[in-house]
């Protein structure tokens, strides 16, 4: 840990100001999502005690076996789902996520509505985007984007933003710019970008959501 801040939160958190600072915006329009993918309860809750509510999972499976008791705990906790999402776990999914970041095909905004219309509950989702045009990436294709905005609100999804993963191991900014671009030429201000290594630039980019893991609970096994 770096000698000036008491815990990883505070290195974020100074982290984020900077971004905002050197971008003229605000601390308080930044979501930081502290994903928690991989992590026990026993790392969860020294966030929860920092403060932290809102909370970032990639599977469906593992969010419903750690954070029903984390709930009753902390009641005003929030979480959103980040992982790549398949179209029979849209019941779940809507049941146990306050936003949902991988919307990226219209079957699975089909599944996502008839979930959202059985449960009786709206959830705001994040389009993803496959930023890079990468073959093994999920998210939907740059051309495609209008279609699934399109086929999203004709289904009476609350559409939050579109999300990025850009490319692995080259400079994210351009691909962060690209995304907000995007974003503004469809009429969108929600921007889920930045993660550990680069959410200070997503900041500067736009950011509105930072999914942040490594940086607050050290490397996963
Ligand atoms: C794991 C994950 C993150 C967090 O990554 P870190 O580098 O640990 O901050 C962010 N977004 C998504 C979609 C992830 O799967």
């Amino acid at each position: 840990m770096n000698a000036p801040y008491d815990t990883p939160l505070d290195e974020v958190r100074s982290q984020i100001a900077r971004g905002c600072k050197a971008s003229r915006r605000k601390p308080d329009d930044i979501t930081l999502i502290a994903v928690s993918k991989t992590q026990p309860p026993e790392r969860i809750e020294p966030l929860l005690d920092q403060g932290v509510r809102v909370f970032g999972e990639n599977r469906v499976q593992e969010a419903q076996d750690k954070w029903p008791a984390l709930r009753e705990r902390y009641p005003d906790v929030k979480l959103h789902g980040i992982g790549q999402l398949q179209s029979n776990k849209a019941d779940d999914a809507v049941a146990m996520f306050d936003c949902i970041h991988a919307l990226d095909r219209s079957s699975l905004v089909k599944a996502l509505a008839k979930a959202m219309d059985k449960a009786g509950r709206r959830v705001p989702c994040f389009v993803q985007v496959n930023i890079g045009s990468e073959d093994q990436k999920g998210g939907c294709a740059i051309e495609a984007l209008p279609d699934l905005l399109g086929s999203a609100r004709d289904a009476d999804i609350p559409i939050a933003g579109l999300m990025c993963l850009p490319p692995a191991g080259i400079e994210a900014a351009p691909f962060f710019a690209l995304l907000a671009k995007l974003a503004h030429d469809n009429g969108l201000s929600g921007l889920s970008m930045g993660m550990s290594g680069d959410y200070e630039t997503a900041i500067m980019l736009g950011a509105t959501h930072i999914r942040v893991g490594t940086a607050l609970f050290g490397a996963r096994d």
